[in-house]
C-alpha cells in the first residue's frame, strides 16, 4: 500500500479545492508532476516544437540545454525567449529529483540517496577507479543505477524487495541519475550498472529508452560496451533484448547452479528455470559478440557447496561467460551470511581449474553498490512512508563484515 502523503496529496488538482480544504492538510498539495525533458528524445522534442509553431532550429537548441549543457532549468535556457520558455516551463521541467543524502568520501564508493518528486527513494552508487569489472580495462567511474522503486521479485537475501514492488521509474529518472551524480561529482561518468534497485528487464520500455538517451551523442554520450544490464533472469526479455540494436553488456545473477538451490533463494526461478534461462542466453550469444557475466552471492550452506562450483563452471564454459563471485554482503533481520573465505577460496579455485574466468571480489565498493535498496528501506521507513519489513529492527549495512 502506498502510504506517502506527498504521493496521495499530488492527485489533488489545487484549482478544484476550495482554500479552506488546504488549511485542514498537513503538508500543502503539490501540483501534479510535469515530464522531464530529460526522458525525451529528439524526435519527440521536435515534434512538440513543431506543434508550438516553433522552427527546427529552436528544438535542437533545446535538444543542445537539455542534454549537452545539462541546463538545470528551462529559465536557464538563456537564447529561448522569454515567452517560449514559459511555454515549456509550464509542460516540462528538466529535473525531477533531488539528493537527499551522500555517504562516502571521493576515493571511495559514494552512495546517493536521491529523494524523487512523489516522495519516495532511490539509491545510485558511484564507485571510482573499479579496475575492468565488466570486461573494460580502463573505467573509472562506475555507477550503479536503480530502475525501480522497490523490487517485485522478492530475491530471499536483498534488501531492494524486502519492502515489494512500488513503481517503475521512468526514462527521465533513469538518465537524472547519472546527470545528478555528475553535477555532484564534477566528473563524467564512464561507466553504467544496472545493479542499483529493481528488476531492469521488468521495466524494459523505460530502461531501453534511457539506454538510448545515455548512449546517444547529443545525449549523455557513454558507449554502449560501458553499460552493463543485470537481470535475475528474465528470460523473454533477455531475448527481447539481445534483438535490441544497443551493443550493451548483460549480467545475470544466477546465485545457484541448479534448480533446486536457485529456487530457494530465487522465486523468479520458479517462473523461468535454468533451461529456459539458459536458453535464452544461448540465443544472446547466437546474436552478440561481447561475454556474459555471472553474479553469484556465496552464501554460506546455501549455494557455496563445490557441488555448485562444479555445474557453476560446466554452465559458464558452455556459454564461454565470466563468474564474478561477491561474498554475501549481510542484510540485519535475514538469516544469511557469507563463507568463511577458506570456503570461498575453495569455490573459485574449481571454477579456475575448470579454466572458466573467475573473480572472487572481497573489496567495500562492489560489496555497498550489491547492497542497493538498503539506504532507501531505511529512510523510507523513518519517514513513515512504508512500515519495516523487520519489525523493530533498523536495515544496516555490514559492508565487508
Ligand atoms: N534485479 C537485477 C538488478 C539488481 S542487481 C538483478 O537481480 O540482477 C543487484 C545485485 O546485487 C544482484 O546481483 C543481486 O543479486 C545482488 N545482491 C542483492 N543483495 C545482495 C547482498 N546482500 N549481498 C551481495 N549481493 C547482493
Amino acid at each position: 500500500m502506498d502510504r506517502s502523503p506527498c504521493r496521495r496529496l499530488s492527485c489533488f488538482d489545487l484549482r478544484a479545492f476550495p482554500v479552506s480544504l488546504f488549511a485542514l492538510t498537513a503538508t500543502p498539495p503539490k501540483p501534479a508532476a510535469l515530464p522531464s525533458l530529460l526522458g525525451l528524445t529528439p524526435v519527440e522534442i521536435t515534434a512538440f516544437m513543431a506543434e508550438m509553431g516553433e522552427p527546427a532550429f529552436r528544438a535542437k537548441q533545446v535538444i543542445d540545454w537539455t542534454f549537452a549543457k545539462r541546463a538545470v532549468s528551462i529559465e536557464a535556457m538563456s537564447n529561448l525567449s522569454k515567452g517560449l520558455r514559459q511555454t515549456l516551463a509550464e509542460r516540462f521541467v528538466t529535473r525531477t529529483m533531488t539528493i537527499s543524502t551522500v555517504t562516502g568520501s571521493k576515493d571511495t564508493t559514494r552512495k546517493f540517496l536521491l529523494k524523487l518528486n512523489d516522495g519516495r527513494f532511490v539509491e545510485t552508487v558511484l564507485i571510482p577507479a573499479n579496475p575492468a569489472l565488466y570486461g573494460e580495462a580502463s573505467d573509472r567511474h562506475t555507477l550503479c543505477v536503480s530502475s525501480q522503486v522497490g523490487c517485485a521479485y522478492d530475491c530471499k537475501f536483498c534488501a531492494s524487495g524486502l519492502a515489494g514492488f512500488t513503481r517503475n521509474l521512468t526514462a527521465a529518472e533513469i538518465v537524472e541519475q547519472i546527470v545528478q551524480v555528475e553535477a555532484y561529482s564534477g566528473e563524467r561518468m564512464d561507466n553504467l550498472v544496472f545493479m542499483g534497485m529493481g528488476e531492469p528487464l521488468a521495466n524494459y520500455s523505460h530502461v531501453t529508452k534511457a539506454i538510448e538517451i545515455l548512449n546517444a551523442e547529443w545525449g549523455i554520450g557513454i558507449g554502449a560496451r560501458h553499460m552493463t544490464v543485470s537481470t535475475s533472469g528474465l528470460a523473454p526479455q533477455i531475448k527481447k533484448l539481445a534483438d535490441f540494436p544497443l551493443q550493451i553488456r548483460l549480467a545475470i545473477s544466477l546465485h545457484g547452479a541448479s534448480d533446486d538451490v536457485r529456487n530457494k533463494i530465487m522465486p523468479v526461478n520458479q517462473k523461468y528455470n535454468l533451461d529456459e534461462l539458459f536458453d535464452a542466453l544461448a540465443y544472446w550469444r547466437s546474436k552478440r559478440k561481447q561475454h556474459i557475466t555471472f553474479e553469484y552471492i556465496l552464501i554460506q550452506d546455501v549455494n557455496d557447496g563445490l557441488d555448485q562450483a562444479h555445474r557453476l563452471a560446466k554452465r559458464a564454459k558452455g556459454l564461454d561467460a565470466k563468474v564474478n563471485l561477491i561474498p554475501y554482503n549481510t542484510v540485519e533481520g535475514l538469516p544469511w551470511v557469507r563463507p568463511s573465505e577458506e570456503r570461498q577460496d575453495a569455490f573459485r579455485d574449481v571454477l579456475l581449474n575448470a579454466g572458466v574466468k573467475a573473480t572472487l571480489r572481497r573489496e567495500k565498493g562492489h560489496d555497498i553498490a550489491a547492497a542497493c535498496g538498503q539506504l532507501r528501506l531505511r529512510q523510507e521507513t523513518e519517514l513513515g512512508i512504508i512500515e519495516s519489513p523487520i519489525p523493530e529492527k533498523r536495515i544496516t549495512i555490514h559492508a565487508g563484515a
